[in-house]
């Protein structure tokens, strides 16, 4: 069966947020492209969704880290004129600190967390601006604003996320497509084992469940919004942040040094 609401295409699909994101627009009713690497794992949340939602569901095993795995599922969004969504989910974390993390290991973290959005986020676009109406998701994080708080590079691929994210949405003002950046808190999924902290090492209080987060996230977008931070309890915490960052901005470039820098 298709159905008439567009299809969203989820990275990460085959376990925790993306999943949960599969699922709740496969109960909206649109049909769905999945993405991970894992072909066993994807299938079998493809035939639960079918079953459950009896949405048109095709599953695609691919690496985002690697150029081939990508270009396929470029030449899927480019060329699919159904799809309407794009969820940039699919992505992987470390708590190791940056003196005894494997310096290959954080290359793939930016493929996989800055390369694969970036990419995919060029190649669905185009048809997105050119039909008038659209909706990419890009999952960051809350290291986005705490790059900090674990490893370095992966905050620092979360605050590209972010940065991007901000700048995509400028650049479609007024064209139609939405843009959506997430930052989830601490969430209780496969993320926390493979960035070597199971998440049972974290308080209980600061675990949200993935299905919490992703309802919330689409609170979020069904009321027009672009950074949703579900955590977050008081959004003028997040208001105050970027009200800051607005006072600044016009004053960041100048012909001459600030006073304070300036030589005797
Ligand atoms: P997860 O359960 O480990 O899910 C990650 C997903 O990404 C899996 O479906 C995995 O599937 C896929 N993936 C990983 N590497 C891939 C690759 N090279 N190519 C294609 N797919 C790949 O973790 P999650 O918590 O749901 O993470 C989803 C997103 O949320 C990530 O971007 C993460 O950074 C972000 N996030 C998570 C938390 C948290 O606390 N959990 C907090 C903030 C942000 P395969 O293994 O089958 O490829």
């Amino acid at each position: 069966m298709t159905t008439q609401q567009g299809t969203v295409l989820v990275t990460g699909a085959s376990s925790g947020i993306g999943a949960v994101y599969a699922d709740r627009f496969a109960g909206r009713g649109h049909d769905l492209v999945l993405v991970a690497r894992n072909r066993e794992r994807l299938e079998a949340v493809a035939e639960t969704l079918r079953r459950r939602h009896g949405v048109a569901i095709r599953t695609v095993a691919a690496d985002l880290a690697s150029r081939a795995g990508l270009a396929e599922v470029e030449a899927i969004l480019s060329t699919d004129a159904r799809i309407t969504h794009l969820v940039n989910n699919a992505g992987f974390g470390s708590a190791a600190p940056l003196a005894s993390a494997s310096v290959d290991e954080m290359e793939r973290m930016i493929a996989i967390n800055v390369t694969a959005p970036m990419r995919l986020t060029y190649a669905a676009v185009p048809a997105l601006r050119a039909r008038g109406a659209g909706t990419v998701i890009n999952i960051a994080s809350i290291v986005a604003i705490g790059p900090e708080v674990l490893n370095g590079v992966y905050g620092g691929s979360k605050s590209f996320v972010l940065a991007f994210s901000h700048a995509l949405r400028k650049e479609l003002d007024g064209t139609g497509v939405a843009v959506q950046v997430v930052l989830p808190g601490a969430t209780g999924t496969e993320f926390w084992d493979i960035a070597g902290l199971p998440a049972s090492n974290l308080p209980a209080d600061w675990v949200m469940s993935a299905e919490d987060l992703v309802d919330a996230a689409l609170v979020g977008l069904d009321r027009g919004e672009f950074a949703t931070v579900p955590s977050l309890r008081d959004a003028a915490e997040w208001e105050a942040w970027e009200a800051a960052r607005r006072t600044m901005l016009p004053h960041l470039s100048s012909a001459r040094p600030a006073e304070r820098y300036r030589t005797a």
